[in-house]
C-alpha cells in the first residue's frame, strides 16, 4: 500500500447508525410556539409532539421522511432506525417511510410506535399497521410509544406480535418520571432484541432485557437528566431522538455528557456506543464513507467539529459525492419539505 491509500484508509469508517430516529420531526423546526409555554417533559409532550404527530397527513410524512434521510446520508448515517406516530394517518405510513428511505439510499427500520392515548382502537390499529408491514417483508420491530401511554393488554399484544415476526420491541423507557413504573411492567416480556429508548429514570440493575439507546442531546433538550449509561448492564446505542441523524456529533455530544459528569470518562467509550449500532444494523458495515477529516479516531473527533461526509457508499453503490446526494435531487427535497412544513404549520395555528 503506498502512503496515500493509507491516508484515504484513514479517513474511511463504515457507514453510520442512528439507533433511534423520528423522521417526522424534520418538519418540525420553526413549527409555531405551543398555546402555553412547556414547564415540564410532560407539557413538552403534549404541547407539542403530540400536537404535532396528530397533524401528520400522508405528504407530510413522505417529504418528513426523505429530507430526515437525505440529512442522515449527508451527515455519512446509512442505516435510520426509525420510531414513528401519526395516529391520524396510520395506514400505509411505515410503507411510506421505507420507501422514502429507499429513494434517497439510505438504510432503514421501521417501526409504528403504538399508544392507548387515542383509545384501544387507535393501539389496535397502530399494532395492525406494524404487522401488515412486517408481514409484507418490511424491515422494521414492533414500536410501541412508552408503558405509561399504554395498558396491560397493548403492551401484551405488542410483545406477542414481536414474538411471532423474530423481531424486537423498539418502546421508549422511563424518558421522564412519569414513566418510572416502567421497568415493573415490561422487565418480564423484554427480551435480548428490544430497544430499550432513554433510561434516563431506571434502576441500575433494572432488569429489563435489550439494547439501551442514548439520546443525550435529547434528554439535555427536554431536561429529563442524565441516563449516566455506564451503569447499565445492558450493551448502549447512539440515537438522535429525532434531532437530525449526525452520528459524529451525537458522538461529540455523548462523549462530553459522559465527562461533565466523569472526569476520567474517554471518547472510546462513547465511540463503543456508536459502534453497537453496527450490531443493530450489520450491513451499515458494508457501507463505506470517506470525510473531509484525516483521522477518524475517537481521541481526534471528540474534539474535532465540523466533520463531514464526503462520499457515501451503501451496498457497494454511489449515494453521496462530494457532499451531494447521487440518487435524489437535494433541493427538491428541501423544496417540498418546506412547503409540507407550512402545510404542517398551517394545520397547528388553526388546532392552537
Ligand atoms: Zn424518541
Amino acid at each position: 500500500m503506498t502512503e496515500g491509500d493509507e491516508s484515504v484508509d484513514s479517513r474511511r469508517s463504515p457507514g453510520l447508525v442512528c439507533a433511534h430516529h423520528h423522521l417526522y420531526s424534520a418538519l418540525a423546526r420553526g413549527m409555531p410556539a405551543p398555546p402555553k409555554d412547556p414547564t415540564t417533559f410532560m407539557q413538552v409532550l403534549e404541547q407539542v409532539w403530540w400536537r404535532l404527530d396528530r397533524a401528520l397527513d400522508p405528504d407530510m410524512i413522505e417529504w418528513s421522511a426523505k429530507l430526515g434521510a437525505l440529512e442522515a446520508l449527508e451527515a455519512g448515517c446509512t442505516a435510520i432506525i426509525d420510531h414513528h406516530e401519526s395516529p391520524n394517518a396510520i395506514e400505509g405510513s411505515l410503507s411510506v417511510i421505507a420507501a422514502a428511505c429507499t429513494e434517497v439510499g439510505v438504510r432503514s427500520n421501521c417501526s409504528y410506535g403504538i399508544t392507548d392515548r387515542h383509545g384501544s382502537e387507535g393501539a389496535t390499529r397502530g399494532l395492525e399497521e406494524n404487522r401488515r408491514f412486517l408481514s409484507e417483508g418490511g424491515r422494521g420491530m414492533v414500536g410501541v410509544h412508552a408503558a405509561f401511554t399504554c395498558t396491560e393488554d397493548t403492551l401484551n399484544a405488542a410483545a406477542e406480535l414481536a414474538s411471532d415476526q423474530g423481531v424486537g420491541v423498539h418502546i421508549h423507557v422511563a424518558e421522564g418520571r412519569d414513566d418510572i413504573e416502567a421497568a415493573d411492567r415490561i422487565r418480564g416480556l423484554s427480551r435480548d432484541d428490544w430497544l430499550i429508548v432513554h433510561g434516563v429514570h431506571l434502576e441500575d440493575d433494572h432488569g429489563i432485557s435489550g439494547t439501551i439507546v442514548h439520546n443525550p442531546r435529547s434528554n439535555m433538550n427536554n431536561s429529563v437528566g442524565y441516563a449516566r449509561p455506564t451503569r447499565f448492564a445492558n450493551s448502549v446505542a447512539l440515537g438522535t431522538d429525532g434531532i437530525g441523524a449526525d452520528m459524529l456529533d451525537e458522538f461529540r455530544v455523548a462523549f462530553v455528557k459522559s465527562r461533565e459528569h466523569d472526569i476520567s470518562s474517554t471518547p472510546d467509550l462513547a465511540w463503543s456506543w456508536l459502534e453497537t449500532g453496527w450490531t443493530l444494523f450489520p450491513e451499515a458495515r458494508t457501507d463505506r464513507v470517506t470525510w473531509s477529516y484525516a483521522t477518524m479516531e475517537p481521541w481526534h473527533l471528540a474534539y474535532t467539529t465540523a466533520v463531514s461526509a464526503v462520499d457515501v457508499d451503501i451496498d457497494g453503490q454511489p449515494a453521496l459525492r462530494d457532499g451531494v446526494a447521487t440518487r435524489v435531487d437535494a433541493q427538491e427535497i428541501r423544496s417540498k419539505a418546506a412547503e409540507q412544513a407550512q402545510r404542517l404549520f398551517k394545520v397547528l395555528e388553526s388546532t392552537a
